[in-house]
């Protein structure tokens, strides 16, 4: 077993979410649902959103054409997010973009799906959600979501939205924290949602189970930092609101950490003496957030990609 049994325990079966308790199982995703647990907005520009609380940040745009959601958390809080949108405005939801297949991103597809909301992703999104999906870190199969939670709009490198007054330009990155990986960037509120590609405050996780990898996020982290400005708002999937300045930050600590790892590999170390050797020590209390990637989960992540490319 690669990762630790607290770690699986954290993540597959008891997501703790703030002081709330979330119960997952894998044929039925969730079993109950601790109904008080509270979602947050963070206002990004006089028109955009973020809500957090739950699952994956979601982003929330507002404008006379509706309202478009960039990612929808886990399902248990669909309600619960729509109460919270609705006390915002009564726009409708027009559109729902996912950043990738994870089930704390697209939660509320099949929710919104059926009020209306039209799902969009990129095609290996679209392929992953359509079918049960083994998601080795948890050992678990995330079941398949009815047509209803199914992106009914797909694209295979960029798409441009004209809505709300913005040019919303999706990006399909590069094979990084999974095969289908997007950017979302409003370009005229200069906001961008990078999924979980990034975070300010804890290492990455690449899902090689479904096609992840740590070249893939390297060449993925400098598509984002070539889209982005100085000014640009950066939000990631799970931490707070960013800047290009720290995804350049995390793609150099990527670069860095990979080439140590690599090279130990080359000098013939085991994955023990490459854990024991620390390549990650000077950037520890920068991404410190352990909670659910520790150091040595990071360089066992890195070194398993690495191999199997061999
Ligand atoms: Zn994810």
């Amino acid at each position: 077993m690669i990762y630790d049994t607290k770690l699986l325990t954290a993540y597959s079966l008891l997501l703790v979410v703030g002081s709330f308790i979330l119960l997952i199982s894998s044929s039925n995703f969730p079993i109950t649902f601790a109904t008080h647990l509270e979602l947050n907005t963070t206002r990004l520009t006089e028109n955009m959103y973020v809500i957090h609380g739950s699952g994956g940040n979601v982003i929330l745009s507002i404008g006379n054409d509706g309202i478009i959601l960039v990612d929808d958390q886990y399902a248990p809080v669909t309600e619960k997010m729509m109460s919270l949108i609705a006390n915002i405005t009564n726009k409708p939801i027009k559109f729902v973009i996912n950043t990738h297949w994870h089930p704390d991103h697209v939660g509320g597809n099949e929710r919104l799906g059926e009020a209306g909301a039209v799902i969009v992703s990129h095609e290996n999104v679209r392929k992953r959600l359509n079918q049960d999906q083994f998601f080795e870190m948890i050992n678990q199969t995330i079941p398949a979501l009815s047509k209803k939670g199914l992106p009914i709009i797909t694209f295979s490198d960029n798409m441009t939205f004209y809505q709300n007054n913005d040019e919303i330009r999706i990006s399909y990155l590069d094979n990084g924290h999974t095969d289908g990986d997007s950017a979302v960037y409003f370009t005229q509120n200069n906001v961008i949602h990078v999924g979980d590609d990034f975070s300010d405050e804890a290492y990455p996780f690449m899902d090689l189970s479904t096609g992840g990898s740590i070249d893939g996020l390297i060449s993925s982290l400098k598509s984002i930092i070539s889209i982005i400005n100085n000014d640009t708002k950066v939000v990631a999937g799970h931490s707070g609101i960013s800047n290009q300045t720290k995804v350049k930050d995390y793609a150099n600590m990527l670069i860095d950490v990979r080439s140590l790892i690599s090279s130990m590999i080359k000098e013939g170390k085991s994955l023990d003496e490459i854990i024991q050797s620390k390549p990650t020590a000077q950037y520890d209390t920068t991404y410190r957030d352990y909670s659910f990637i520790k150091p040595k989960d990071f360089v066992t992540n890195i070194y398993e990609s690495l191999k199997s490319r061999q």
